[in-house]
């Protein structure tokens, strides 16, 4: 079972969650605000961070733009008690794997860990390769010519679900199912948006515009 380290600075829900996510066997930790969130982050060996948006001293967004920016590619859900998409779409541009809304449900909450899990498991066995270009997902490093290049975690993802579908046309909708996961709300403009960026890391001929239809990656 997975090590979760969970960042929630009400005593109650951060108890409820912990004994909830100890009931499914897994083994967590909870620290109670953004700095220790920040400095706790960074250690290896955690395999899941769910981090409370709302925190004293460093809030969950500032603590997963950080946690990002140093390299640590842990898998993050965020609760947020913002409704609003710009908040949501903010904070998966950040960095964060996933949201969930406050007040939530547990069972709701427990599906996703086990998606973000199942997602970061599966993708750890294998390496891609294609033309030039190697993707690790173990390390999530992509290695263009050999050279390490920086990637954002979506421009990651989304590299990843095209290099796993080569010669396909896919469409925005299905790219943002295989990046992000089905009821993520990301706009085609977002997504056209992260392409943009992956096409300016990787030979660009590698993803390919199908007017109307959606992008296809050629190896
Ligand atoms: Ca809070």
């Amino acid at each position: 079972m997975a090590r979760i380290l969970v960042v929630e600075d009400e005593p109650d829900i951060a108890m409820l969650l912990a004994d909830d996510l100890r009931l499914e066997g897994h083994q967590v930790e909870v620290v109670a605000d953004g700095q220790a969130a920040a400095e706790r982050g960074r250690e290896s060996g955690w395999n899941l961070i769910v981090l409370d948006v709302m925190l004293p001293g460093k809030d969950g967004f500032d603590v997963c733009r950080e946690l990002r920016k140093a390299g640590v590619r842990t898998p993050i859900i965020l609760l947020t008690a913002k409704s609003h998409e710009a908040e949501k779409i903010m904070g998966l541009d950040l960095g964060a794997d996933d949201y969930v809304t406050k007040p939530f449900n547990p069972r709701e909450l427990r599906a996703r860990i086990r998606a973000v899990l199942r997602r970061t498991e599966g993708d750890a066995a294998e390496i891609v390769r294609f033309g030039d270009v190697e993707v690790a997902p173990a390390r999530a490093e992509v290695r263009v010519a050999g050279k390490l290049v920086e990637m954002t975690p979506m421009e990651f993802r989304l590299l990843l679900a095209f290099a796993k579908n080569p010669g396909h046309v896919l469409s925005r909708d299905r790219l943002i199912d295989l990046a992000w996961g089905r009821d993520t709300y990301i706009t085609d403009r977002a997504v056209d948006a992260h392409i943009v960026n992956l096409r300016r890391k990787i030979d660009p001929r590698h993803i390919v515009s199908v007017r109307g239809m959606g992008y296809r990656f050629d190896e």
